[in-house]
């Protein structure tokens, strides 16, 4: 893989293909400007370098054609903002008022192009809108959109192809996301503790099922948990469960036995007789939710067991919120899990953490510092560590 870091852009026009993929407000303004930050840097070294910039992406999930709501040019102001230079903008990714743009663009100049996704060809992988956007005229790609690496999407997939192989290179964003997930999947110091929450089981089997191979500890949470307790024929009242994954959570357990990980579970857990932020609350074993019930969050004696296990981990990785921690009355699991993370990566463990509402508990803490590797990526991180090649990165190779 051709890294940006190695590379030099002078004189070059370069695609980049970025995640700007960020929330707005009903003002259409942008509430939250991580993403767009996150792409300066590789930005700004092709700038550095002398080259120009193409900036390509997709925001929302646009149905038929263009609508205001989901285009770029709201997030134009915050680009320049970061940037601190002008940005010009083309309002539509395709066609001809993109080429002419690309045609006069000068060196140290950046282009940001209408959202990808306005055309259905993109989603669809399709060849001859990749070849559209090839025609535009870059002279070099560069992917740095590591949260939508595991789509076959065209302009993370397609179009790469049709460059030369030395003219499609990794941004820097890219190049450490690769790097740290990769240290961690495939150079992991143990003991290696995986803390995986969310709220269902079927979708981190793929996950949990791959990391019994490489991790000394899998602590559950969220959600998920109470599909293993009732596997194991506890009472879990109206807690969330897929009574179709029962048996194949009783065959992850055995697996972790089988394997010598230690699979561990939330002991007690934060019990609410509704799924609402004023419900009545009880602190109850996770095996016996009451009836009518359910459980929300996980319980003080499991957030001080896991802490306990995450203060002797030297690699820890976290994807999932531990319960709804969107919920003020029942983040306290996740928000606890995050604090011993943190610690422990002040102690010397390496953490990679991925995925929105995790990423969320980390930045309410404000502990984005203490964590080694805050990763943009949520389907994208799950999906490297299921040990699926992305092909987004798959391209680049
Ligand atoms: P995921 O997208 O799989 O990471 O799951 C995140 C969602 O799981 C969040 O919206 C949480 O509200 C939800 N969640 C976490 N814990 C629980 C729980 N105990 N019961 C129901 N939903 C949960």
């Amino acid at each position: 893989m051709i890294k940006a870091s190695d590379y030099s852009f002078a004189g070059q026009k370069v695609l980049v293909r970025v995640d700007f993929n960020v929330p707005l407000n009903e003002d259409l303004e942008v509430t939250d400007t991580t993403r767009i930050e996150a792409a300066i840097p590789t930005i700004e070294k092709i700038l550095a370098d002398g080259g120009a910039v193409i900036l390509i992406s997709h925001l929302g999930r646009p149905k038929e054609g263009p609508e205001e709501r989901y285009s770029l040019n709201n997030v134009l102001f915050a680009l320049g903002d970061l940037l601190n230079r002008r940005v010009d903008f083309a309002n539509d990714c395709i066609g001809r008022e993109a080429a002419v743009k690309v045609a006069n663009l000068k060196m140290g100049q950046v282009l940001l192009l209408e959202n990808l996704r306005f055309h259905p060809g993109e989603k669809a992988g399709d060849e001859s809108f990749a070849r559209r956007l090839f025609n535009l005229g870059a002279d070099v790609y560069v992917n740095d959109a590591f949260g939508t690496a595991h789509r076959e999407h065209a302009s993370v997939s397609t179009v790469v192809e049709l460059f030369e192989d030395d003219k499609r290179v990794a941004g820097l964003l890219m190049e450490r996301e690769v790097a740290s997930a990769t240290h961690v999947y495939k150079n992991a110091e143990k003991p290696f503790t995986a803390i995986i929450g969310g709220a269902k089981v079927s979708d981190k089997i793929l996950l949990i099922e791959n990391l019994l191979d490489i991790a000394d500890n899998i602590l559950i949470g969220g959600g998920m948990a109470y599909t293993f307790f009732k596997a194991m024929g506890g009472e879990i009242g109206n807690s969330i469960c897929e009574d179709d994954r029962l048996e194949l959570a009783r065959e992850l357990m055995i697996q972790a036995a089988e394997d010598g990980v230690n699979l561990m579970l939330p002991a007690d857990s934060v019990a609410a007789d509704a799924f609402a932020e004023d419900a009545k609350t009880q602190v109850t074993g996770s095996e016996e939710i009451p009836d009518k019930w359910m459980a929300l969050d996980i319980g003080p004696e499991a957030f001080k067991s896991y802490s306990e296990v995450i203060a002797n981990s030297k690699t820890i990785l976290w994807n999932g919120p531990l319960g709804v921690s969107e919920m003020e009355p029942f983040a306290r699991g996740t928000m606890e899990v995050g604090k011993a993370v943190a610690e422990a990566t002040a102690s010397g463990a390496f953490s990679l953490v991925g995925g929105g509402d995790s990423v969320a508990a980390i930045n309410k803490l404000g502990l984005r510092d203490k964590i080694s590797y805050v990763s943009t990526g949520g389907g994208a991180l799950l999906e490297f560590f299921e040990g699926k090649v992305l092909p987004g990165i798959e391209a680049l190779e």
